[in-house]
C-alpha cells in the first residue's frame, strides 16, 4: 500500500468519513488521502479529529482500518466512561480527554 497524497482540503460538497463514517460537511476541513492498494487506486477521506485520533492509534496510516478504529473507539468510550454519542462526537471527547492528560 502506497500513500500518494495525504493533504488537508475543504469540502465543496458533502463527504462521508471513512473511518467514522458521519458527514463531513461543506466547508469543512478533512483529510485526503490518495492510496495504492491492492486494488488499485482509493481515496480516503476522514475528519481532521478522525485522522488524529487514527494517528495515535496506529503512528503510519497503513495499519488502520475502519474496524480498528471503530473497535479502538469503542474501547475508549468504556475506558473514560464517556456518554453514547455519535463515532464522531466520541472521538472528539476522547482526544480532549487524552490531551488533558497529557499536560498533567
Ligand atoms: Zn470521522
Amino acid at each position: 500500500m502506497t500513500v500518494l497524497e495525504n493533504k488537508i482540503v475543504t469540502a465543496r460538497k458533502l463527504h462521508r468519513c471513512d473511518f467514522c463514517h458521519s458527514i463531513i460537511k461543506v466547508g469543512e476541513q478533512y483529510n485526503y488521502c490518495s492510496i495504492v492498494g491492492c486494488d488499485g487506486l482509493y481515496h480516503f477521506k476522514s475528519h481532521l479529529d478522525c485522522t488524529e485520533y487514527a494517528k495515535r492509534i496506529a503512528p503510519s496510516f497503513d495499519g488502520i482500518s475502519e474496524d480498528d478504529f471503530q473497535n479502538q473507539v469503542q474501547e475508549d468510550v468504556e475506558i473514560y466512561s464517556i456518554e453514547k454519542n455519535t463515532i464522531h462526537s466520541m472521538v472528539k471527547e476522547i482526544i480532549s480527554i487524552k490531551e488533558s492528560k497529557e499536560c498533567t
